[in-house]
């Protein structure tokens, strides 16, 4: 069975299912993950998806569900973490025909409010030599705008600069807040909301997924 995890660009999701992955005995499956890696190794369907994003065009629900179906698997008894999907309704309903095999059996909604999330994004800096990450307010550097582990110069990434983060998270309302809908109206939504730290938040997505015995 599938719980699936949503939540805006920003709410610390990818965080949290793999803490439900390594503590809560689910599976993560991320849709996002999977298409990087048929795209890595050059299946059949991964040179499909690259020639798709490399016109700049998304990838097609028909090839997400593909990928997605595989990393499914067959078993029934199965506790699958959904991350990164559904994105949109029509989505939605394509999982739902999986369902006697892969039941969705809660859609969890770990909910940052709007101005949070443009601070978390909109905050983050990255070491132009090596990578490493940093916020501005969450994780200081010593010296502002230099990296503490190589001393390289931070930047801020294109898409995290303020006008890029809003019109992000405005696509995810208009795309996924329908997903949401869609699984209150089947009663299978629960809110978590999303402030505090890794820790807390995670202790609150346990005790959702305690409430169905699902730990
Ligand atoms: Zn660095």
């Amino acid at each position: 069975m599938i719980v699936v995890l949503t939540g805006a660009p920003g709410a610390g999701k990818g965080t949290q299912a793999d803490m439900i992955a390594s503590r809560a005995g689910f599976r993560k499956v991320s849709t996002g993950d999977a298409l990087r890696k048929h795209v890595q190794i050059k299946s059949l369907i991964g040179q499909q998806a690259e020639a798709v994003m490399a016109r700049g065009e998304l990838v097609s629900d028909e090839i997400l569900f593909e990928i997605l179906r595989e990393e499914l698997g067959p078993n029934p008894e199965e506790k699958i973490l959904l991350d990164g999907y559904p994105r949109n309704v029509a989505q939605a309903k394509t999982l739902n025909s999986l369902g006697k095999v892969h039941p969705v059996v809660l859609a969890i909604h770990l909910d940052v409010d709007a101005s949070e999330l443009v601070t978390r994004l909109s905050g983050r800096r990255v070491c132009g030599n090596c990578g490493a990450t940093f916020h501005v307010r969450l994780t200081p550097t010593k010296a502002s705008g230099i990296c503490d582990k190589c001393g390289g110069s931070l930047q801020q990434r294109t898409d995290d600069r303020e006008e890029s983060v809003r019109t992000r998270l405005s696509v995810y309302d208009s795309t996924t807040k329908p997903v949401l809908e869609y699984y209150r109206e089947k009663g299978l939504y629960d809110r978590v909301d999303g402030k505090g730290t890794t820790e807390e938040v995670f202790s609150k997505l346990n005790a959702s997924l305690n409430r169905l015995g699902l730990t």
